[in-house]
């Protein structure tokens, strides 16, 4: 079955089970766990079997704990970017070599417990190799310990998200003068160097300038290699990064796109000598998830029509701050949970924070939207519910991921239960 169909069954469904209770629950979040099972089956095949890749979960994306454990069952590894994630991905099950730490502020502390326990990590600057060098002379460690290059291959379409631009704050500029010859001493005096990291990201990159930068940095492997005579360099991590379609159903691009691309512009890295591990997050998960919230009331303004909703900034926070960067789809449903058929009209779908710009559509042309129906904002599965916004004091929605049965029923388990007010007052 279709994503969109599942979709509306669980609508439909979460509405006679209650979990959109226009008092108690006028907003809660949802995750296609089957489709979790596809994109996660998606990626696996895009990739041939022949190569060593372990593919890690971004957990910043969606680190709700039932979320990472449901991945870590699919067989995912897990990438951290902070001690919290790390503890959620611990929470979830994940152990030493299935996780992978990439924060560019790591501590003393948070490295040497990475360090101990076997994490691989990627440094992120000349400041933390000397930080590892001290710890490493202190006690010895069996992670995978690389160094994220920034190969400066340019910016995407979104300059807050791209991560290759020559100036960006992430990893060590390849071109910059220097680097280059101090980084391959680097790994020449450092057996233990032996992997390399390079995440291009990320919505807005298009294909091919991730691919050239992942290029970019197994020609720098292989420059390494070459010089050290031996395989030195053994594992280069891809990162993650892939663009979400975030103007329909489809995926695309598609995870076998991207591996296309990179067969055409880093040859080298399907030659067999190389472990590799990618990173994704957005890609896996956006498109697997939903929010949804009643409307409460509709009104007009000046020849504006507006449905004031219970889902604004607090959940998609991105869109109401920067709506050109981050469109999202809205569908329509009455008050059962059926799709809201009828003549489109231009509508604006507010949320319930008090500033004017607390819209998660401006001008959107939907059937016309009455008091008690349903709006669900799309592909909303990544950095969305996940990532809240605590202004107003709104309560976090809780998230229910759905599968269907074998007679074709929608059962609901809870991922997260909603925040409750005890917990808004101890904020
Ligand atoms: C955020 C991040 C990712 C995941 O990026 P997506 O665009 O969600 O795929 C992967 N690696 C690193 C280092 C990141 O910071």
């Amino acid at each position: 079955m279709q994503r969109v169909e599942r979709r509306n069954l669980a609508v439909q469904a979460a509405v006679k089970q209650g979990l959109l209770d226009q008092d108690d629950a006028p907003l809660a979040a949802f995750v296609d766990l089957a489709g979790i099972a596809e994109s996660v089956s998606a990626l696996r095949s895009a990739w041939p079997d022949e190569l060593q890749v372990r593919h890690a979960f971004a957990a910043k994306a969606n680190p709700i704990v039932p979320v990472l454990r449901e991945l870590r069952k699919l067989g995912m590894s897990c990438e951290v970017a902070s001690a919290g994630e790390l503890a959620q991905a611990r929470a979830a099950g994940f152990r030493g070599a299935e996780l992978v730490f990439d924060s560019p502020a790591k501590s003393r502390r948070e490295l040497e417990q990475a360090l101990a326990e076997g994490v691989a990590i990627n440094i992120d600057n000349f400041q933390e190799l000397a930080r590892v060098d001290d710890i490493l002379s202190l006690r010895s460690s069996t992670s995978d310990i690389g160094i994220r290059i920034n190969p400066q291959t340019g910016s995407g379409s979104i300059e807050a998200l791209s991560t290759a631009s020559r100036t960006s704050k992430f990893g060590i500029a390849l071109d910059d003068e220097g680097n280059r010859t101090t980084l391959l001493e680097a790994y020449l005096a450092r057996p233990w160097l032996r992997w390399m990291h390079v995440h291009v990201g990320s919505q807005g990159v298009p294909l091919r300038l991730t691919a050239r930068g992942v290029a970019r940095v197994v020609e720098f492997a292989e420059e390494i290699n070459a010089r050290a005579g031996v395989r030195q360099v053994t594992g280069i991590d891809v990162g993650g990064g892939l663009s979400v379609n975030f103007g329909g159903d489809d995926d695309s691009p598609r995870f076998h796109d991207h591996v296309a691309e990179l067969m055409a512009a880093a040859p080298a890295l399907f030659r067999g000598g190389y472990q590799v591990v990618t990173e994704f997050g957005r890609s896996l998960l956006a498109k697997n998830g939903f929010i949804a919230a009643r409307v409460e009331y509709t009104k007009s303004a000046g020849g504006r029509r507006i449905a004031i909703t219970h889902a604004g900034s607090q959940v998609a926070m991105r869109t109401t701050m920067v709506p050109e960067q981050w469109p999202l789809r809205v569908a329509a449903y009455d008050q059962l949970g059926r799709p809201r058929l009828g003549t489109p009209v231009k509508q604006d779908i507010a949320g319930p924070c008090c500033f004017a710009g607390d819209l998660v559509a401006g001008g959107r042309g939907l059937p016309l939207l009455e008091q008690g129906d349903i709006v669900t904002l799309l592909d909303t599965g990544a950095y969305y519910f996940s990532a809240p916004y605590r202004y107003n004091s709104l309560p976090e929605p809780a998230v229910h991921g759905f599968d269907l049965t074998e007679d074709g029923d929608v059962a609901f388990t809870l991922l997260r239960r909603a925040e409750t007010v005890e917990e808004l007052i101890g904020r």
